[in-house]
């Protein structure tokens, strides 16, 4: 008696699997945006530039970065993606532009608090050189990191977050340098602050103001605009500060106006509507005379993470070019109709900037299924009853004594199982059945179980009775994955942001088991609850079984924005390691690996919760000494054992599948 699947049948389907099904089972076509693709070894690959066929096979750059000796968890940054990124940004509002025959230009800004890592900002700021791409800041470390890369003087620094006097007079400063930092009032005190500092100075600085817009965004950001706002001026108060510029002449000071919808805006039309809407702020004030010169319409471009087909997410409807396109025709729309110039434009785009360059990946470290019965199995006659009550079961439901059985029968079949199961379980928590009984009945009710389920699968009901349903949930194995949830992808745990994940390899073989990745954290929370993929049921990731010897990597994709700067070190788990990925076609495997950075040391997280190692030598030195005295161990043992603790300062966090 056998209860899984034949082995001619697993054959027969995996010759009909091609890798257009694997594409279409992760949907790689909808989140990849061309970048992504599955290459003809099976392998998730990366197309840097778009525009060109030049194609990066991810497990080649796995290879060579275990050849490196580099530990896992590894982030791949693929720096031409990110650049790729900012081009199409501009390119789209400057063809948005060229076709609506706009009066007046794009400037757009990088916001560092997406990703703030250095690298990352050089090279949008390099690849945003020819637009004159600039930065936005959101705080005082953000500021300080932000200025000296301001070496563009056309590029923007636009300064939003509250703004204490120091920040203000940076922002002055750098102003009177000629540098365009435009700070943006987020409450009316900051312009009354920015009063007295501009009498201090003898210097009018120029600013803006965050409007509190009618229009809401929609989704889960969506407290970022409207009324209800954290931030951002109201209506009467910018005819407040209005008068005051009026009365004082400074009018040209005031130069910019902003909203920010939040992030992932979902609805297009909702941003139609607040870019109309400030729009006409703008020109009022154009018509009262302040000749406000940029229009800033904020974040929030979406990008789509579940292409659509999440648990509960509307997905990004529309396109980036869309976006541009709403955004340029709406604001000429009103100016044109008020008869007031068209202003400079501004977006603060930051994930749809970043998030797809950098791909986790992560090493399955062990599969976990239930226990089930080994084939064949026949009870031995002194086995105890619910043993051979529940192996009954199974025959009846592998075998079927008069045909197949029934839905009915099946479900009468898991209730007979249910019981014996229960029935053993009190028996043994009461003292009559022994440890090897119990462990029999687990099995066997196990394989019951997966056998009634293969049975209801070829009945193809729909939908599936609820406790089967949950038993299905239950039969689900479990992938234990070298990574955190909380360091590493922290917005799923935070408010269920959902990833594509993908395995890497082996794409060309149908992915037969289903498994929910559990990561090493030791929380319950620490696990990823929902994926992307085709099928209808989005709580588990189709994946193949793994190889015992053989690593298996997953691909956790569009991780550039936000996680890997928020991450937690939850359980002390620190931040992974890092390879930066430059495509070039004159390289073996067209990429070349252009610098590695380490992962946290255990050294470095113990000195952020105050150990340090010369104090942990000192104690766990007196313990081991102490044992040596007392003759527990002998005093090179001793030294050993010190010596192996003090290596472990040095290494990586996370689970070292090398060591031996
Ligand atoms: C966070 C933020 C952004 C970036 O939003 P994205 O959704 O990442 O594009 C832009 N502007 C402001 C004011 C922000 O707070």
């Amino acid at each position: 008696m056998s209860v899984s699947a034949p082995e001619t049948l697993a054959t027969e389907e995996a010759a009909e699997w091609s890798i257009e099904d694997a594409s279409e089972l992760y949907r790689v076509g909808a989140w990849g945006e061309s970048f992504f693709h599955i290459n003809d070894h099976g392998h998730a690959a990366v197309r840097p530039d778009p525009g060109t066929d030049l194609s990066i096979d991810i497990v080649d750059v796995v290879r060579s970065l275990r050849e490196r000796g580099i530990a896992f968890p590894v982030l791949l940054r693929f720096q031409d993606v990110l650049q790729a990124r900012v081009r199409r940004i501009n390119e789209a509002f400057r063809d948005a532009i060229l076709e609506a025959g706009y009066d007046n230009v794009y400037r757009g800004v990088y916001p560092i608090k997406v990703n703030q890592l250095h690298e990352v900002v050089e090279e949008v700021l390099d690849a945003g050189r020819p637009y004159s791409m600039g930065l936005e800041c959101g705080s005082k470390p953000e500021l300080i990191a932000a200025l000296a890369h301001m070496e563009d003087d056309e590029a923007l620094l636009i300064c939003n977050g509250v703004k204490d006097t120091t920040m203000l007079r940076m922002i002055i400063e750098a102003q009177r340098l000629g540098k365009r930092v435009i700070p943006v009032l987020e409450k009316y005190t900051e312009f009354l602050e920015l009063r007295r500092l501009a009498k201090e100075y003898s210097y009018s600085p120029r600013f803006g103001a965050r409007v509190r817009l009618a229009t809401a965004g929609a989704g889960r950001w969506r407290e970022s605009g409207g009324d209800r706002s954290k931030f951002g001026l109201s209506v009467p108060e910018i005819v407040t500060l209005v008068e005051a510029l009026e009365a004082s002449g400074d009018t040209d000071a005031f130069q910019l106006l902003h909203f920010h919808l939040g992030s992932q805006i979902s609805d297009i039309q909702i941003l139609r509507r607040a870019v109309k809407e400030i729009t006409q702020v703008y020109a009022n004030l154009h018509r009262r005379g302040v000749p406000v010169q940029y229009l800033d319409v904020g974040g929030g471009l979406g990008v789509n993470y579940d292409a659509g087909y999440a648990y509960d997410d509307p997905g990004i409807g529309y396109s980036l070019q869309e976006y541009a396109n709403a955004v340029v025709y709406a604001v000429q729309e009103v100016c044109d109709a008020a008869g007031v110039e068209q202003p400079v434009l501004v977006s603060e785009s930051g994930r749809a900037i970043t998030a797809h360059h950098s791909v986790l990946i992560v090493e399955v470290q062990g599969a976990y299924a239930k226990d089930r019965i080994h084939d064949g199995f026949v009870p031995e006659e002194d086995d105890h009853a619910t043993v051979h009550k529940l192996h009954e079961t199974l025959h009846f439901v592998t075998t079927g004594d008069n045909g197949s059985p029934t839905l009915a029968e099946l479900l009468e079949a898991y209730h007979d199982a249910w019981e014996a199961r229960r029935e053993a379980d009190t028996l043994f928590a009461l003292g009559y059945l022994p440890l090897e009984q119990k462990a029999l009945a687990e099995r066997l009710y196990w394989s019951v179980c997966t056998a009634i389920l293969e049975r209801v699968d070829r009945l193809e009901v729909d939908p599936l009775p609820t406790e089967l349903a949950e038993l299905e949930d239950q039969l689900v194995d479990q992938y234990l994955c070298s990574f955190s949830v909380f360091q590493s992808m922290l917005d799923h745990w935070a408010i269920g942001q959902g990833f594509p994940i993908m395995p890497i390899d082996r794409l060309d073989e149908q992915p037969r088991r289903r498994a929910v990745l559990v990561d090493l954290t030791c929380d319950s929370d620490g696990k990823v609850s929902h994926y992307v993929s085709a099928n209808a049921d989005k709580r588990f990731l189709p994946v193949h079984p793994v190889t015992e010897g053989e690593p298996y990597y997953l691909g956790f994709f569009l991780m550039g924005a936000y996680q890997d700067i928020m991450g937690d070190a939850h359980n002390l788990f620190g931040r992974v390691s890092e390879a930066h990925i430059y495509a070039d076609a004159e390289e073996p495997g067209n990429f070349y690996i252009e610098q590695t950075i380490a992962p946290t040391s255990i050294q470095e997280m113990l000195a952020s919760v105050q150990y340090f190692p010369n104090d942990l030598h000192r104690r766990m030195n007196a313990i081991i000494r102490q044992k040596v005295e007392a003759g527990v161990i002998r005093p090179r043992a001793g030294t050993e054992l010190l010596e192996e603790y003090m290596r472990c300062f040095l290494q990586s966090t996370y689970y070292d599948s090398r060591a031996r």
